[in-house]
């Protein structure tokens, strides 16, 4: 059975949900975890266990295997579509086409094993330690189009002591708004996502499957319809 707070599987026979301290409630048969009416109830203080919820578990499956999906499309477009470039086109040489090919391939099947390994990578906790923001040029071909942005920086200090930062520009500046220094973070490489521990004064969250932004009042995203981590 789950646990009706968290989703986190138990035991038959356990009095407390090991995961999130929650008393088990001896359901007759009902299964899978319902949406409790009294989840506005919940602390909003502390990292949500939802994200080892079924439901959820699923959704980073889906998503990997999305991905996966498209990158082996594109490992094998190009080891095959150049070399029939090659055959068809009068100035585009076989041989060089079958290199051009075999490159680009190997490229694509380099970023879908580096994805691979980074959504398996285990969460980890830290604090946000600093903040900055940096005007920037762009680089551009010609000098008269070449424009300033802002770069929004957020430092976070792991728990195992590492340094990591995310890194936004203007119109994308999300974190930098979301999290303070002083916040304590989680890091889910399942997708890519932060959460942040004292949720308590915010009036919105980030959906930690797509990134959205949702009321605080919801419980589940609006946009991709799972659980909001909380
Ligand atoms: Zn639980
Ligand atoms: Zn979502």
């Amino acid at each position: 059975m789950f646990c009706q707070r968290c989703g986190n599987h138990v035991s038959e026979s356990s009095a407390f949900c090991s995961e999130c301290g929650a008393k088990i409630q001896q359901s007759n048969g009902s299964l899978a975890p319902q949406e409790s009416p009294n989840v506005q109830q919940l602390s909003l203080v502390g990292f949500s266990s939802r994200y080892n919820h079924p439901e959820i578990l699923a959704a980073a499956q889906k998503n990997r295997k999305t991905f996966v999906g498209c990158a082996w499309i594109l490992v094998f477009v190009p080891l095959i579509g150049f070399p029939i470039a090659g055959l068809l086109m009068d100035d585009f040489p076989l041989g060089e086409a079958v290199v051009v090919g075999g490159v680009i391939s190997l490229v694509m099947l380099a970023f879908n094993l580096f994805f691979l390994r980074s959504v398996k990578k285990p969460i980890w906790d830290g604090t946000v330690v600093n903040q900055y923001n940096k005007k920037r040029y762009e680089n551009r071909v010609s000098e008269e189009s070449s424009t300033t942005y802002t770069e929004y920086t957020t430092v976070i200090k792991t728990d195992a002591g590492k340094k990591k930062t995310i890194v936004e520009k203007d119109s994308r500046r999300f974190m930098y708004d979301y999290l303070s220094v002083g916040d304590r973070v989680r890091f889910h490489p399942m997708f890519s996502t932060y959460e942040k521990f004292d949720k308590s004064k915010d009036r919105i969250i980030y959906c930690n499957v797509c990134a959205m932004m949702n009321s605080m009042n919801n419980d589940r995203c609006e946009r991709c319809k799972n659980l909001l981590f909380k």
